[in-house]
């Protein structure tokens, strides 16, 4: 049974203390919170760091749960940043990330994190931990992962727990019931709290979303994706595959496509 919010508040900061060093991939994400809370909790927070890379469009609200998250483990967070945007990296090399290939999440996370780690942390006495969420298509990324962090050992405190597979609402309620709240984007309908709704990964359904709960933000990954257009060619974040062809899908001809097709619905 979980206990009481008060108890574990007190459990996370004071909580049993082992040797060697526990760094959270803490990415601002329900799930990096949900396996910080269970680091803490199992290992205190002594020698426990919430490293955080900057990708440098994350919405201003990320930033305020994860100082939040930091307050309540007693851990200020460890901010790395390549000092690029996604937009910036796509442009240096010369392609556009997209569902299939982002270059930026190597560039912005993983190199500026595994630099801090080279310098920080002896493989020997460190635990990574990624709180990825205990699902079919989470859990397969685990090797993968796992190959990525290599030479630190890799832990997923979220995923083959004994007891119950807790959900992304029962991880949010978590934070409440521990005096955080949630970052704004779980509530504005997104399923990550990342790039400010505008991950290169994200599928069409989500920039639709996007477009229509944060036009003006939308618009500014528009206007990006149409520099880089200027530049590359016909390249796109998102593929049209209607028709039983695939092709380029820019956001310009996605939005004005849910528009004709809104003012229809409305009209009929
Ligand atoms: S969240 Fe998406 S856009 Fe942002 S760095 Fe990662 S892959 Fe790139």
């Amino acid at each position: 049974m979980t206990p009481p919010a008060t108890t574990r508040k007190r459990r996370v900061r004071a909580g049993h203390i082992t040797p060697g060093r526990h760094i959270v991939q803490f990415s601002g994400g329900i799930g990096s919170f949900g396996a910080a809370v269970r680091v803490a909790e199992r290992y205190g927070t002594d020698r426990l760091t919430l490293l955080i890379a900057d990708t440098g469009i994350e919405d201003q609200d990320l930033w305020r749960f994860a100082e939040d998250t930091g307050r309540l483990l007693d851990v200020p967070l460890t901010r790395v940043r390549d000092g690029r945007t996604p937009w910036e990296v796509f442009h240096d090399k010369k392609f556009l990330g997209n569902d299939r290939l982002a270059p930026c999440s190597q560039v912005l996370k993983q190199i500026p994190c595994r630099r801090w780690m080279e310098t920080h942390a002896d493989p020997a006495d460190t635990l990574v931990y990624i709180g990825i969420e205990d699902t079919p298509r989470d859990r397969a990324r685990i090797p993968a992962i796992a190959r990525n962090w290599a030479p630190w050992q890799t832990r997923f405190p979220l995923c083959g727990r004994r007891e119950e597979t807790l959900t992304k609402d029962q991880l949010l309620n978590e934070a409440r019931a521990l005096g955080v709240e949630p970052p704004r984007l779980y509530g504005l309908g997104f399923k990550h709290n990342n790039c400010a709704g505008m991950c290169v990964r994200a599928g069409q359904r989500q920039w639709l979303h996007l477009l229509d709960v944060m036009p003006e933000r939308y618009a500014e990954a528009e206007a990006e994706e149409e520099g880089l257009r200027s530049r590359l060619g016909n390249v796109s974040i998102l593929r049209d595959r209607r028709g039983g062809t695939t092709r380029p899908l820019p956001l310009r001809e996605l939005r004005a496509r849910a528009r004709a097709e809104g003012g229809r619905r409305r009209a009929s």
